[in-house]
């Protein structure tokens, strides 16, 4: 944002006034404005600064300040305080990618953890400086510089106390769970991240089906003497070798097959389409799904015949019945591998399977599985198809399509694993969840019982545990002899229960200690069961517990700003894009839920997303969207609030972002409204604030004080209810109408001194720069000062409460048939092919049966007839003498009046007209107008003849005039 010249007007305007607001301290100062109302409070959800600010950001940033605006002129204290989220893994990726750290081994044995998260520390704020420019670009208002930070100690502490009040209640428990797992990153990544950021591509991987060995004869199966084998499908055949177990459906019927002197147990819907391809082979028998739970089966590869978890185990290698098991794909007949799949891990369990892992956590194969030891997992599935081909085991290998999660920080292909971890008990507060749901205003409503509800009905246990280094550590000790645990809920606990707290921290002031590992680690407690020592558990907290507990840890609660924390709770209002339903808003619900009872927030805007112009994903590489500053440069911020307020993203829709848009807005709002106010300076730049006042003399200003009012009223509904796009609609409706009708139809009248005329202009410029402000802050600021003198600022002034006396509904009602009228007129003069400036006898129209004298003044002046008549609809197109006179008349006024214009002459400007003509239509003209010509065209004499050679020689309506223009 630095080249000026390639800079418009109005962005530096726009630039002129954002510098002002800050050499007057403009926002603190309506931070101090009086509050008759008392607090609306406003709670900003974190965002991450190691990326600049994209169009999402900047919607967000559009949407709080403009609420924050019209609250704080409705008499509210609006309390506004930037926040950085700067834990987890976005900023620890970030900070590998620049030390060039090749994983997680490197971090903990080549680097260390203090050098690590003081790196983290370093880089995390790197682009705040860029993300102010545009926070202040756009027009947002908040306290930027005072913004809270999640790796605050304080923040820390906090967020250690909501943990203890959950452990308190009994709501955390360490279990073990199947987790979408990030290798590369070598920790659990939520669902709610992958969903969130659609981490989801269409992937091709290799599907296998595996022949089981049947290893008990069973003659009411199967015939003697003929191997026999169980047929299974997987599309993850590297997770083969821990099978210890088959699913199949009681329900469901199997069939028995002859296929190349084996037989094979298939469901028998699935019988066609597995065989698809494949040699001949026979249907022997039916079997029901009943009759093979209990059936014992070989494993495909010997490696954990040993293991103590498998050796003597009797419910190994054996067919069960799970309610899981379809047959819309595969064989109906499913593998129990508890490591790598939910439902397998929870029928793992059930049945008293083993969880083995044969895989590390970098993901390559253990040296158990000694064909593919250190291989990586996922790479190998052709591999293995391969080798168990060699082994006779596999029926057919086949390629599949399907959606697969990836790491939304690095991008590797995630894989589910069995991971013992922390987790949050949802299942028990979930009825608490639904219940305080209830008490939300969702914006749009749909979403409450609808997706909302869906999140919580279908929630999991929350796991609040990752296994990396740059976040709040959990605050658990764990004895080393026995099974004792500990939450640790504040430092001033941590220094109690310590052995050795002296020894790794010098102080007991919060703000002097560093609770991030490894300073924390070395912290150790007795156990109060054993004596034995206590060691704090390695995990770290998920970041969304983080940004979770906002509402309490932005004021250090309850250590700090007690009741001022719980005064702002619920917030009144927050605003992010619909993935945080699942994300931000969920997680801000549970804690406020379990902690306080009460939801955390009372009203909730949910933007939609915004995507490039054909739909796609906004993408720097492809390129497919202007960057910001362009757009800002080209037409500044008010014209891109505009836009995306007024756009369907604000009703949780997908916005196509276009930039006509915002060039439309910049034209139809800002461009108008500035002519507008260009006008009414040449006429009432004397008038002071005082003089301003809405006068009901003429029919217009009557109708616009109405209409100006009836807007007023329509736009503080729609703040009440968050609706941006009404509030967007319906300035945009009013400007049209000032400017193209009010306006236009006042003009003559303003020429001609109209004062009460002026001053109800000035009047209702000033009020709609008020009603411009929260959403245009620019542009209002711009007007008013215009109008009102630079003084003050709009931003101080109070929201203007429409006057219901001034409003004449009947009027508005009729200017609305006034304007149907008129557009019907004029399609019947085209249709008649009458120029609009030769004036006609009259009109008929059926629309209505009688109108006031001043609204058939204005359809006649509109229309240029002589008389408007109510009945069957004619345009009287026949010509008199007269009206041709006056045609004739109207249309030399229009050409004069243009070439003063092409002279760069203003209305300031007087002139001497010279003509000489020829024709004696045009010389009756000037006999029969001369009084009004010379005020039309700002003329102090009319001089015929003498005509020297600098002359226009022009043609109106085929007479030909020669004509001079003196500047006096
Ligand atoms: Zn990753
Ligand atoms: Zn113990």
């Amino acid at each position: 944002m630095t080249n000026k010249a390639k800079k418009s007007e109005y962005a530096q305007r726009e630039e002129k006034i954002l510098a002002k607001w800050q050499r007057d301290k403009t926002f603190e100062a309506s931070l101090k404005k009086k509050s008759p109302k008392g607090d609306y409070t406003f709670l900003d959800g974190p965002p991450f600064a190691t990326g600049l600010p994209h169009y999402g950001s900047l919607l967000s940033s559009e949407i709080k300040d403009a609420i924050a605006r019209y609250q704080t002129m409705r008499g509210f204290h609006v309390h506004r305080r930037w926040g950085w989220d700067c834990h987890g893994l976005p900023i620890e990726n970030m900070v590998e990618a620049e030390l060039k750290i090749p994983d997680k081994k490197a971090i903990e044995d080549k680097l260390g953890i203090a050098k690590f998260n003081e790196a983290c520390r370093k880089s995390v704020l790197g682009y705040a400086k860029d993300w102010k420019v545009f926070v202040d670009r756009i027009g947002r208002w908040t306290e930027f510089d005072n913004a809270y930070k999640t790796m605050d100690s304080t923040y820390m502490e906090s967020v250690w106390w909501a943990l203890k009040q959950m452990w308190d209640k009994d709501l955390i428990y360490h279990g073990r769970r199947v987790l979408l797992y990030c290798p590369r990153c070598e920790t659990p990544i939520s669902n709610a991240e992958v969903a969130m950021d659609n981490s989801y591509k269409q992937v091709t991987d290799t599907s296998v089906t595996v022949k089981f060995k049947v290893k008990n004869h069973e003659a009411r199966i199967m015939k003697h003497g003929v191997p026999t084998y169980l047929v299974a499908w997987t599309t993850t055949p590297w997770s083969l070798f821990t099978v210890f177990g088959l699913s199949v459906g009681k329900k469901f019927d199997y069939s028995l097959i002859e296929y190349n002197g084996e037989q094979l147990i298939i469901a028998k819907d699935r019988v066609e389409a597995v065989m698809e391809g494949l040699d001949r082979f026979k249907v022997v028998k039916n079997i029901k799904g009943k009759d093979l739970i209990g059936l014992e089966f070989e494993h495909l590869v010997n490696y954990f015949y040993r293991h103590p978890e498998v050796k003597g185990n009797k419910k190994v290698y054996k067919v069960y019945d799970a309610d899981y098991v379809t047959v819309e794909e595969g064989t109906g007949i499913v593998t129990i591998n508890g490591s790598y799949g939910e439902d397998d891990f929870n029928q793992a369990q059930a049945q008293g399977l083993p969880v083995v892992m044969d895989i590390d956590e970098q993901g390559n194969f253990k040296d158990d599985v000694k064909d593919f030891a250190g291989k990586y997992a996922l790479n190998q599935n052709d591999n293995i198809a391969k080798f168990l081909d060699d082994k006779g085991l596999l029926l057919r290998q086949d390629k599949y399509k399907h959606p697969y999660p990836h790491c939304h920080r690095c991008e590797t292909k995630l894989q589910y694993r069995a991971l013992p971890s922390w987790f949050i008990n949802i299942q028990k507060v979930k009825p608490e969840l639904l219940k305080l749901n209830e008490k939300i205003n969702w914006y749009p409503g749909h979403l409450k019982h609808g997706r909302f509800k869906k999140i919580v009905e279908g929630a999991p246990d929350w796991n609040i545990s990752r296994n990396r280094y740059w976040a709040s550590p959990l605050p658990f000790w764990k004895c080393e002899s026995c099974t004792e645990h500990v939450c640790i809920g504040s430092l001033a606990e941590l220094k109690k229960l310590s052995t050795n707290y002296n020894q790794v921290y010098k102080s007991d002031d919060i703000n002097k200690v560093d609770l991030h590992r490894p300073f924390v680690d070395k912290v150790k407690l007795k156990c109060s069961k054993c004596k034995s020592e206590m060691s704090r558990v390695p995990e770290v907290v998920d970041g969304w517990v983080e940004s979770g507990s906002a509402p309490f840890a932005e004021h250090h609660y309850p250590f700090e700003n007690k009741k001022i924390a719980e005064s702002r709770m619920p917030a009144d209002f927050i605003a992010e894009y619909i993935a945080q339903t699942r994300t931000w808003f969920y997680y801000l619900h549970v804690i406020s839920t379990i902690l306080f009872k009460k939801p955390a927030f009372s009203n909730v805007i949910t933007t939609g997303t915004i995507l490039a112009a054909n739909g796609d994903k906004l993408s720097k590489s492809k390129r497919n969207f202007t960057e910001p500053t362009a757009l800002l440069d080209e037409y500044g911020a008010d014209p891109l609030r505009l836009y995306m307020l007024d756009s369907p993203v604000m009703d949780a829709r997908d916005l196509f972002f276009d930039d006509r848009g915002v060039s439309e807005a910049y034209r139809k709002v800002v461009q108008i409204s500035r002519n507008v106010v260009t006008f009414y300076e040449s006429y009432g730049s004397k008038l002071t604030t005082k003089d301003l006042k809405p006068s009901t003399k003429h029919v217009l200003d009557k109708y616009i004080v109405s209409l100006l009012n009836q807007t007023a009223t329509e736009v503080t509904e729609a703040w009440e209810s968050y609706d941006t796009i009404k509030v967007g609609k319906s300035i945009r409706s009013f400007i049209t109408e000032l400017s193209t009708w009010y306006l236009r139809r006042s003009r003559d009248r303003f020429k001609a001194g109209d004062e009460d005329g002026i001053k109800t202009f000035g009047y209702v410029l000033l009020e709609m720069s008020k009603l411009l402000a929260p959403i245009a802050p620019y542009l209002a600021e711009d007007i008013y000062e215009r109008v009102k003198g630079p003084e003050k600022s709009v931003h101080l002034d109070n929201w203007p409460v429409a006057n219901k006396k001034l409003i004449d509904s009947k009027l508005l009602d009729q200017m609305e048939l006034v304007h149907d009228i008129v557009e019907r007129g004029l399609a019947a003069r085209a249709e008649a092919g009458v120029k609009i400036r030769q004036p006609l006898t009259s009109y008929a129209t059926d629309l209505v049966k009688k109108l006031d004298k001043d609204l058939i003044e204005l359809v006649n002046d509109e229309l240029n007839i002589k008389s408007l008549k109510f009945g069957k609809v004619k345009l009287d197109v026949k010509l008199t003498g007269e009206l041709k006179l006056e045609g004739l008349y109207r249309e030399l006024v229009r050409t004069i009046n243009g070439l003063r214009k092409k002279q760069g002459l203003t209305v300031a400007d007087r002139i001497v007209l010279n003509y000489e003509t020829s024709s004696k239509d045009i010389v009756k003209v000037f006999d029969t107008w001369s009084k009004e010509m010379q005020e039309a065209i700002l003329a102090d004499e009319l001089l015929a003849g003498m005509v020297d050679d600098e002359v226009e020689v022009v043609e109106v309506n085929g007479e030909k005039i020669k004509i001079k223009l003196i500047k006096k």
